[in-house]
């Protein structure tokens, strides 16, 4: 390819619209352009970049037997109906009418799609492992579509989906996935890990997600560096002891604290209670029902563990108006030892409580009254639980449970995702077949995806300096960048040029040459920016002795003879081997 004929918009300016460096470096290099919030165009560079991840991508799927199909992007409302997830994945579901003013979901993902082909085609286990994937434009009502590529409302995904006629099947179809996952992003050249995961809105119960570090993630990952125990901050737990029993002592007594309404306040004198020894009281709305959530003092509640504990479709934090009419008190005077045991025996309310607290006592809470606490509550005794469970969230320097050491915490992308299904699709949509015993069963199944535009945009996010993008050789747009310094037509400086050229392109290696009749300086910030992983440049001046300079993207620059360039640049390419 010539410069010239490659349509290639780089921009000097930052444009206002990006916040992080990738979204920045994407635009600048010319890669995509904004078409309205969370939508894009690729130009054609953006488009190389993209082909040569789905090129890995799908080269891996292949060699772990996965079989390429393609889905509609429109789907009939009705499996999302049988499936359960036309209301619990509603706020994300974009939704269109035809001319006869039928509904139609547009595609967020596929499992109801590829369930419905099984329920038709697998009927018996000698079908079955099988694994069906495919690269195609998804759609997402996002509430906050953001950072480019990262957060789009449509973006590129490859899904995957497994069947198998037992669990252990559908287990070795996941290690096979979670494998191919691992071998993707580290051919994509980006640094990345598995984490454990919480299912969310698909479903199923054993999940890791694949992470690439990065400060602008959207996600915190805890670790650590002792056993290499890696999950979501979703997910996390920790072995940090449980709340100290003490002597209970007698009932529970209120006392006045006019004003306190905050864990702090009611930890300074005169009231001096530590945090450690205070109960929190929430209350949230989860599918229109007021239920109570009870973590310790110095602990913060974790939303995702929430919905994943109480199984609720929606949660959100209920009212101040609310509460007032459940307790008869404000935000900073609940607890649930008065007024809340009647309400949990007739059924009106659950109350869940972070195994933390489990079996504490001498405990202070509020006394839903406002302006008054109280004091000496023992949990067991004075609190009707109606489940003891996960509920809080996880901080750094915590003990490890597996092995004691100091977990961490970071921020990350999520680019990958795995998940064990088990039943609960094929039994809602009947994907069931013959088993061997005769009997009928619903097949076990695994779904697997890639954000693939994020995967571009999580390697810039990850590879670049204060010039550009420093694009790994295995997707970079082109993997060499030929640069004559003059462009004067039949000069000796061209004439190498072209011939380095044609010998590069006839090995089968994507180069551009910069036949643009700029100043050196200026193709040198423009291969920079655009990130071309090698670069060869030829001048007069080192032509004379028969030299041209040769430079890996943030590495040295090298002369060599001109007649050695092409075997310098493969052995260069050989090198990298991704
Ligand atoms: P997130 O938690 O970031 O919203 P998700 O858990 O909803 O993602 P999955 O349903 O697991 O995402 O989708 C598989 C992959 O698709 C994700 O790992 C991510 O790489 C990508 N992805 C999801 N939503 C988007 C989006 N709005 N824009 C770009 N990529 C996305
Ligand atoms: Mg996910």
């Amino acid at each position: 390819m010539r410069w010239t004929k490659a349509f290639i918009p780089t921009l000097k300016e930052t444009p206002a619209e990006a916040e992080i460096t990738s979204h920045k470096l994407l635009l600048r290099a010319g890669l995509i352009r904004k078409l309205a919030g969370g939508l894009y165009t690729f130009l054609p560079l953006g488009v190389r970049v993209l082909h040569k991840v789905e090129r890995i991508v799908r080269e891996e799927m292949d060699r772990a037997g996965a079989l390429e199909v393609l889905m509609p992007a429109l789907q009939p409302p009705e499996i999302w109906q049988q499936s359960g997830r036309y209301e619990t994945a509603a706020d994300v579901l974009f939704k269109v009418r035809d001319r006869s003013k039928k509904e139609w979901v547009m595609s967020p993902t596929a499992e109801e799609v590829i369930t419905t082909v099984a329920a038709a085609e697998i009927n018996s286990y000698r079908q079955m492992p099988v694994n069906f994937y495919q690269v195609s434009m998804k759609f997402r009502d996002e509430i906050r579509p953001r950072f480019g590529l990262m957060r789009a409302k449509e973006f590129i995904m490859k899904d995957a989906y497994s069947f198998d006629a037992t669990d252990e099947g559908a287990m070795a179809s996941y290690k096979k996935m979670y494998d191919a996952y691992k071998r993707i992003f580290d051919r994509c050249g980006v640094q990345n890990f598995p984490v454990e995961a919480d299912t969310g809105v698909i479903g199923g119960n054993y999940s890791h997600e694949f992470m690439v570090p990065a400060d602008t993630g959207e996600n915190d990952v805890v670790y650590c560096e002792g056993c290499g125990y890696a999950a979501n901050i979703e997910k996390a737990t920790s072995g940090i002891p449980k709340t100290a029993a003490r002597d209970a002592g007698g009932a529970f007594e209120k006392f006045e604290t006019p004003g306190v309404v905050t864990i702090e306040a009611l930890s300074k004198a005169p009231y001096s209670v530590p945090a450690n020894r205070q109960i929190k009281t929430l209350v949230y709305i989860a599918d229109s029902k007021p239920i109570l959530i009870l973590v310790r003092g110095d602990d913060q509640l974790n939303e995702t563990k929430l919905m994943a504990r109480t199984g609720a479709v929606a949660a959100r934090p209920a009212t101040p108006d609310e509460i007032f009419a459940l307790l008869g008190a404000r935000p900073g005077s609940l607890g649930a030892a008065t007024k809340v045991p009647a309400l949990v025996a007739s059924g009106d309310v659950k109350v869940y409580a972070d195994d933390r607290l489990q079996g504490a006592n001498e405990m202070t809470t509020g006394a839903n009254e406002d302006g008054y606490h109280l004091r000496n509550v023992s949990i067991e005794r004075d609190i009707k639980v109606t489940q003891w469970c996960d509920l809080r969230t996880v901080s750094a320097g915590e003990p490890c449970a597996k092995c004691g050491k100091s977990l961490k915490i970071r921020r990350a992308i999520e680019v990958g995702h795995v998940f064990k299904l088990g039943t609960k699709y094929s039994e809602k949509l009947n994907a069931t077949f013959l088993a061997e015993d005769g009997s009928r069963k619903p097949s076990v199944m695994g779904c697997y995806g890639i954000g693939v535009t994020r995967t571009m945009q999580a390697i810039i996010e990850q590879c670049n300096d204060k010039d550009g993008i420093v694009w790994p050789i295995s997707v970079a747009p082109y993997t060499v960048c030929i640069t004559p310094l003059a462009v004067a037509p039949d000069s000796a400086v061209m004439q190498v040029a072209e011939s380095i050229y044609a010998d590069l392109t006839a090995k089968g290696i994507d180069v551009i040459l910069d036949d643009r009749d700029e100043r050196p300086g200026f193709k040198f910030k423009d291969a920079d920016l655009v990130g071309f992983p090698i670069r060869v440049a030829i001048g007069e001046k080192s032509l004379a002795k028969g030299e041209v300079e040769i430079k890996r993207r943030g590495g040295e620059m090298i002369l060599v003879k001109s007649d050695d360039a092409v075997a310098k640049v493969a052995e260069l390419i050989a090198a990298a081997g991704n």
